[in-house]
């Protein structure tokens, strides 16, 4: 299937010499999720996940794919799915890759060229994507007290899959990688330099793969270079971000030492006044870790009105449910302020895009967002904003000064291209 290449790729002999698949693995804590990519005519061969890692219900979940397609191509595979103990991530990769060998897609093939990890986190060490050795592994390491949560699974992702193929590159592309070109006025937080520096407490940044590829995908959109134009990005998925990016650029972003800076989330608080931490431990008497679980997994949306999901607090406000309506107000208020203030960042803004699970496909938040914004040329056409669509798309009205955009993001592509591109440099 992948042996021939589409009509519309760039024709590539295809020969074990010249090998075009990247496997793309995203390894959390009790689950991984993976996509095989045809680089070739960037077509998707097949995607999956193993869900609840170590328990005895887990799910491994494949879908083949048919090649020749455009990146959103999800055509041709009947998803199989089973239940069952799988005991760590080595069982989970070797479930992954008994599923690929059935579509004759396994990881023995001379085809596939490189494996891309996603990493959370790169501190200030990670700019770019680099390929993984025993300094980068240790270097990841040293960075846990910085990401607990993400960069050790990442890890066991990571060694697991060298095991299976050690004679492959295998690459980390990281979170916090397109937020390094941030200036030091932004990334640094107003605390005492040497307790900062000595702690690396400054801002990183995340969903960087995301923020990339939106960024560009949207001076694509406009018909323009990277280089040209302004773009503040909206991430707006369970976690959710927001960045301004200046001619392709990071220069700020609104997620910091942690994933809970910034916007309202799913669960998670985004900004508040640091007190109410030393608060809650003088008065209410909660421990630091008990914190920590408030601000990361009851708060946000759900802490707010009991509902993560947009589209059932969309449901709840329509039917008048009050809470609801004051946990989507809170949320919309906090966007609108980082619209203003990336705006007042970027002094120029050409687009405004909007992506992710709610992003692509909650039009009211879209509306709400930028509401009362025509004195900054940001205003949504409601019957663009209304329509269905797959792709990326302009909402606003025809002619406006700012582009307001739906672009729907897609990590896995991007990693897989950075990947690519670097397996490439090395051949
Ligand atoms: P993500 O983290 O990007 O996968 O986004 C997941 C979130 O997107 C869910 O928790 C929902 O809140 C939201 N979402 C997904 N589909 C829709 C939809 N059709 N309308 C509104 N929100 C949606």
């Amino acid at each position: 299937m992948p042996d021939e290449p589409s009509s519309a790729a760039p024709s590539r002999p295809s020969h074990p010499s010249h090998p075009s698949r990247v496997l793309v693995l995203n390894s959390g804590s009790s689950s991984v999720k993976y996509q095989l990519l045809d680089m070739r005519d960037r077509s998707r061969l097949a995607s999956g996940l193993v869900e609840r890692i170590g328990e005895q219900t887990s799910l491994v979940r494949h879908t083949p794919l048919a090649s020749g397609g455009g990146p959103r191509d999800g055509a041709g595979g009947r998803t199989r799915e089973r239940t069952g103990p799988v005991a760590d991530h080595d069982a989970a990769l070797k479930a992954m890759a008994e599923e690929l060998a059935l579509d004759g897609l396994g990881l023995d093939s001379p085809e596939l060229a490189a494996i891309g990890h996603r990493v959370v986190h790169g501190g200030m060490h990670f700019t770019e994507p680099t390929v993984i050795d025993d300094a980068v592994l240790d270097t990841i390491e040293r960075l846990i007290p910085v990401a607990p949560l993400h960069n050790p699974a990442n890890l066991t992702g990571i060694r697991t899959a060298m095991a299976l193929r050690p004679d492959l590159p295998q690459i980390a592309v990281f979170d916090t990688a397109f937020h390094t070109t941030m200036p030091e006025s932004a990334a640094r937080y107003a605390i005492d330099v040497q307790t900062a520096d000595e702690h690396h407490v400054r801002r990183y940044g995340f969903h960087g793969t995301s923020h990339a590829y939106v960024s560009r995908e949207t001076a694509r959109l406009l018909g323009k270079a990277p280089e040209d134009v302004n773009v503040i990005v909206l991430h707006l998925g369970n976690g959710a971000s927001a960045s301004a990016v200046r001619g392709g650029r990071c220069v700020d972003t609104s997620m910091g030492l942690t994933p809970l800076e910034g916007l309202v989330m799913g669960t998670r608080s985004g900004d508040m006044d640091p007190a109410v931490i030393f608060h809650l431990m003088r008065v209410g008497e909660m421990s630091a870790d008990e914190i920590d679980t408030l601000l990361n997994k009851k708060s946000g949306l759900v802490g707010l009105c009991g509902d993560n999901d947009m589209r059932e607090i969309r449901r709840r406000v329509e039917a008048g449910d009050e809470q609801a309506k004051l946990a989507f107000d809170i949320y919309i208020h906090r966007l609108k302020k980082y619209i203003g203030a990336y705006y007042a960042v970027l002094g120029r803004v050409d687009a405004v895009a909007f992506t992710a699970g709610v992003g692509e496909n909650a039009a009211p938040v879209r509306e709400a967002a930028v509401a009362g914004l025509t004195e900054l040329g940001l205003a949504v056409d409601a019957e663009r904003n209304g329509a269905r669509g797959d792709g990326s798309r302009l909402i606003s009205p025809a002619g406006a000064r700012v582009a307001v955009a739906v672009v729907p993001t897609d990590e896995e592509m991007e990693i897989a291209t950075q990947t690519y591109a670097l397996a490439g440099k090395r051949n």
